[in-house]
């Protein structure tokens, strides 16, 4: 037995960059999943396709992350498909790096919609199919505690918005023993966050380790909370960020 058998994952955002490492990893460990995606399905193939190859059982389902319906109609699939739903992955976000006051209306509520709004959209509509010792995990970042750059006015905010909602929603649902967990990676190469980028300059300096994270490092740390070992952790906090916040 894996220590995810039986379980049931679903991971938005999982066609590319970490959420596609924690849809793999999660079926490593015995769990179907679920991803979701929002514009590239050839992207989202593949990770379906990788994670068959292995042995394991993985849907792709297109769904905006912060379209409510589109939400609600992915949790239903999976649960159709796989008949529960365990792991929630609020991983699907963005970041559109610009000074405050050059942050259009329309990037601003794109933001908040798909980073936070999003993440309680999500998070609602699983909870209706989660049963006792569920998971619901999200994917804030380690600027929703501290901010080392300029021009991530809106997106820490909204990352500091699901901290403060894990923190709450745990406290809700504990006594059917769900916990909820938001982890806070630092710069981690992605199409998101490259490592080669000007942009990662800076962030690179501010890590303790002097490097970007692989999304791997997240995986790992996504698949321990979502595993048995990890039912005493809930309302947490958990950051993977190279040093950058110590
Ligand atoms: P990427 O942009 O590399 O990947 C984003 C993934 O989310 C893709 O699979 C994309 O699919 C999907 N996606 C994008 N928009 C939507 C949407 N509206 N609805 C559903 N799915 C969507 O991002 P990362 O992997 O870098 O980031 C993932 C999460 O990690 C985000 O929440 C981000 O804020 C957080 N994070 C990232 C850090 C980093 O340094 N990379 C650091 C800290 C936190 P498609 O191609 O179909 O659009």
């Amino acid at each position: 037995m894996s220590r995810l058998s039986n379980k049931v994952a679903l991971v938005t955002g999982g066609s590319r960059g970490i959420g596609a490492a924690i849809a793999k990893r999660l079926a490593t460990d015995g769990a179907n999943v679920a991803i979701t995606y929002a514009k590239n399905p050839d992207a989202a193939a593949a990770v379906v396709k990788e994670i068959e190859r292995s042995g394991g059982k993985a849907i792709a389902i297109q769904a905006d992350a912060a379209d409510a319906n589109a939400v609600k109609t992915a949790v239903e699939k999976t649960v159709a498909t796989f008949g529960r739903l365990d792991v929630l992955v609020n991983n699907a976000g963005t970041a559109i790096p610009k000074k405050f006051e050059e942050t259009t209306l329309e990037d601003l509520d794109r933001v908040i919609d798909l980073n936070f709004r999003g993440v309680m959209l999500t998070t609602h509509a699983a909870l209706k199919h989660m049963k006792e010792n569920g998971r619901i995990i999200t994917i804030g970042s380690c600027v929703g505690e501290r901010v080392m750059t300029p021009g991530l006015v809106p997106y820490s905010a909204t990352k500091g918005a699901v901290k403060m909602f894990s923190q709450g929603l745990s406290r809700e649902v504990g006594s059917r023993g769900i916990t909820v967990n938001n982890i806070q990676p630092g710069p981690i190469d992605t199409d998101l966050n490259p490592a080669s980028s000007e942009w990662a300059v800076s962030q690179k300096a501010a890590t303790a380790l002097n490097r970007y994270g692989r999304v791997d490092d997240v995986a790992e740390l996504v698949a321990f909370v979502a595993g048995p070992e990890a039912s005493y952790i809930t309302g947490a906090n958990l950051t993977v960020d190279g040093g950058t916040n110590a």
